[in-house]
């Protein structure tokens, strides 16, 4: 019986074979058989995830799931002091110890998974080892973990956040192996949270965000138990967080990759249509200003902030992952095949560049541009001082470091759903072996063979014992406008669309075979936005230009985890040149013959490039701290010849153009500004900027800390100098000059007296042939001198002793 609603818009075509229709997606109207979907009164699933174990991950994705249990997150017990069983928290019955925050369950969640997924003995083991110590936690009040949780917050409330990663280990431990015990633990664990206030869920800066985790563990125990009082811990639970069904609250990237669902998440319950929407009115809002690029990421390095919206900028690796998340568990409530289109994007383009191609070592921010990873302060083009863009296996990453461990796991335990009519859905295409049950409790094996997303054609093989019905789905992706299925090489009368999908129903036997061709074609994408760039696309992935990558090891902490710096060896910095009347034109495919790599996200072994046409843009230059510089208007002059150049899939470039100027010649096209000048100094301040010195912002006041400053920060009472050097010589007649003074904040004052110096021939001489100037709080100080010509101006300084000091800002008239 058929109990889908195919949408009438679409029609259903009785073949010979079978009924085949193409559908929004599946509408639940019954429940499946088999597998533990939500539980009225909750809304019907229209997807239901399978136990962890029911897919074998085979092909390019098994072979990354192997290199992590090979790589970092494999061997993080040896790398990670949050990881050692004998000092932490969450390993003590008593829940004592020296450790007890979020790094022992953010690994412990990917790397459970992980031995689920590949069947390791090894791994399943070790984390069991840590899944009993856990349990063993638990009071007989319900709490479990950390007792220093319970008081961490400022004002001494309990933190709930790191018991909110746990329970998904949990989730995932009984879904793979059945453990009784989890589900008392979990039932205890809500009772303890229900006898606490509505205030508790308001709590703390992440918990109070992250409460929509919590609610979907909740909601995953009432399926099972049906027990009524868990839906009043999850109204109050709601009723007490932070409202992210109402708008976008907070900033953070990680905070959003969790948060933007939580409305979502609880229209389960509430079954409010403004819930319901809530997700995607959220992500829009994030990627109209801080997602406009490809790759499927936002620039939120740290936070999404005004202003930073260049592709210079990137994400967090815990904001991959957790966007990966999400975009999982939306699919599944919303049945929306937009959430699994979203999840291959930013899996097939970020993810594999946030980590070396051997998974031992990560960063903490990918960025569509990126051209040099080096371990300097990339402040304040990227929000936090210090390395971030490097790779290293150390808790210089510390979330990402242990975070990252549930990107693969999760999609690989997510490439097929079971659908409310007994039915089974491809939703994340990807080489594996599925087996469930399904029709009328037929055990089916499908065997899905595909190079996807580096091949277009999707092979499904089914084993069955006995002959079955059941509806098999396909989801279309939202780039391919005529999939193509035959059956037993008979082909199916369908005209697909994007963002839907194609069922088949019929009756299926042992060794049927479905081929679904799923045909990729270029296309380029403009982004107004992103000062009018493009970015090119082939299928599910983008591509970025070849860099030549110098990988170059550094640091001595141990010779088995090295940390990489990657440095570009051959040029960067191209416009795209484009055939006006068709940009798809301007590019060649390039496909490799032959077997896949096993592990294609590298330059070397990725099987599709693209030739194109680029020219250098010579001003397009790396900042003071070899950041590449911002993207300026397009079309873009260039007088450089044309030269060929290759793009390959982003995910398999490490460092990458991804956001291309193009070339321009008719009266439209802008020069690319010339830096107006570069500055450098006796010292800077990582964190601080010597790029922002002529920003045009006025200072408030010398202790303004909402603009971009300049200090000689930790130096003290020392002589120092800053310097502008102009690309030509210019007639200078005066300056002026804003110092930073942080009385009251910090250690920077006014200098003692300061002098400005002017570049003649090698020598520098001083501007005013005087004694040096005082300097003064809170206003420009001007200084005039009879006009001289010079490429490059200095300003020493003689600092108070004991003091630093520093710029808010310097004008050259
Ligand atoms: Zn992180």
């Amino acid at each position: 019986m058929n109990l889908i609603a195919t949408l009438g818009l679409f029609a259903t075509i009785a073949t010979g074979f079978s009924q085949v229709a193409v559908v929004e997606r599946p509408v639940a109207t019954t429940t499946n058989s088999f597998y533990i979907g939500n539980r009225p009164p909750l809304a019907s699933s229209p997807f239901y995830k399978l136990p962890i174990g029911s897919i074998t991950p085979r092909g390019w994705l098994r072979h990354q799931l192997e290199m992590e249990r090979d790589g970092m997150t494999g061997h993080l017990e040896q790398i990670s002091p949050w990881l050692d069983f004998a000092k932490s928290s969450w390993a003590d019955p008593q829940g004592r110890g020296k450790f007890g925050w979020e790094e022992l369950p953010y690994w412990l969640k990917g790397y459970g998974d992980l031995g689920y997924v590949l069947k390791d003995a090894g791994v399943k083991a070790e984390a069991k080892k840590w899944i009993e110590a856990v349990l063993a936690t638990q009071r007989p009040d319900g709490y479990f973990g950390p007792r220093e949780l319970l008081t961490s917050l400022d004002d001494g409330k309990s933190d709930l956040w790191p018991q909110m990663i746990m329970l998904n280990v949990l989730q995932s431990y009984y879904e793979a192996q059945g453990d009784p015990r989890v589900i008392e633990l979990m039932g205890r664990y809500f009772k303890w949270e229900n006898a606490l206030p509505v205030s508790a869920f308001g709590e703390g800066y992440w918990p109070k965000l992250r409460f929509g985790d919590n609610l979907e563990s909740i909601f995953w125990l009432y399926n099972r138990t049906g027990q009524p009082w868990l839906l009043d811990l999850a109204r109050k639970m709601n009723s007490g967080m932070a409202r992210w069904d109402q708008d976008v609250i907070n900033w953070h990237n990680v905070n959003i990759a969790q948060g933007f669902r939580a409305g979502t998440v609880f229209w389960m319950l509430s079954q409010d249509p403004m819930h319901l929407a809530s997700a995607e009115r959220n992500y829009e809002k994030v990627f109209a200003t801080y997602g406009q690029f490809p790759g499927g990421g936002f620039v939120g390095d740290e936070n999404s902030r005004p202003g930073y919206v260049d592709p210079r900028g990137g994400i967090e690796t815990c904001g991959i992952v957790e966007l990966m998340h999400s975009f999982e568990m939306l699919t599944k409530i919303t049945g929306q095949p937009v959430w699994a289109d979203r999840c291959e994007e930013i899996a097939f383009n970020s993810f594999p560049a946030a980590m070396t191609a051997d998974e031992k070592a990560l960063h903490y921010i990918t960025c569509d541009n990126s051209i040099q990873l080096d371990r300097n302060n990339k402040s304040p083009e990227i929000q936090n001082t210090g390395t971030m863009i490097s790779y290293s296996p150390y808790e210089v990453y510390r979330c990402c470091q242990h975070n990252v461990s549930h990107g693969w796991p999760y999609y690989a335990e997510e490439l097929w759903l079971a659908t409310p009519d007994n039915g089974l859905c491809a939703s994340l295409y990807a080489a594996c072996e599925v087996s469930a049950k399904a029709g009328d409790g037929a055990d089916v094996k499908i065997t899905e063979e595909t190079d996807y997303p580096f091949g277009q054609t999707v092979q499904f093989n089914i084993k069955t014992a006995k002959a079955a019905t059941f509806p098999l789905y396909l989801r279309v992706p939202r780039w391919c406008e005529a999939a193509e299925v035959s059956i037993n090489g008979e082909v199916a009368d369908i005209k697909s669309q994007p963002l839907t999908f194609i069922k088949l129903e019929r009756e299926w036997h042992d060794r049927d075979a479905i081929t679904l061709h799923l045909p990729m074609k270029l296309g380029v994408r403009h982004w107004p936005k992103n000062q009018d760039a493009v970015s090119v696309d082939y299928g599910p992935m983008s591509f970025s230009l070849a860099i030549k990558e110098r990988f170059t090891s550094y640091g001595d902490r141990n010779a088995n985890w090295p940390e990489w710096e990657v440095y570009p060896d051959s040029p960067w910095n191209y416009g795209l040149v484009l055939d006006s009347q068709n940009p798809t034109a301007s590019f060649k495919l390039i496909q490799t013959d032959g077997p896949l790599a096993a592990q294609p996200f590298t330059p070397e072994t990725a099987p599709i490039k693209l030739e194109a046409t680029g020219r250098l843009i010579p001003n397009w230059q790396p900042d003071a701290n070899n950041v590449i510089g911002k993207l300026q208007p397009s079309p873009v002059k260039s007088d450089q010849p044309d030269e060929k150049i290759t793009l390959i899939p982003m995910g398999a470039a490490r460092l990458r153009v991804t956001m291309f100027p193009v070339i321009g010649t008719g009266p439209d096209a802008h020069a690319w500004p010339a830096p107006a000048f570069k500055a450098s100094a006796s010292h800077c301040f990582e964190g601080d900027t010597l790029d922002e010195l002529q920003d045009g912002l006025e200072p408030a006041n010398s202790n303004d800390h909402n603009i971009p400053r300049f200090t000689w920060w930790d130096h003290r009472g020392t002589r120092e100098w800053v310097q502008l050097d102009f690309p030509q010589a210019k007639k200078v007649s005066s300056v002026q000059v804003y110092w930073f003074d942080d009385t009251g904040i910090g250690q920077c004052r006014l200098p003692t007296s300061w002098r400005l110096l002017y570049r003649d021939g090698s020598e520098w001489r001083e501007v005013v042939e005087s004694a040096a100037t005082p300097a003064t709080k809170d206003q420009w100080n001007v200084l005039s001198a009879r006009p001289v010509e010079t490429a490059s101006l200095r300003i020493e300084v003689q600092l108070q002793s004991g003091f630093s000091g520093g710029l808010l800002g310097w004008r050259v008239k």
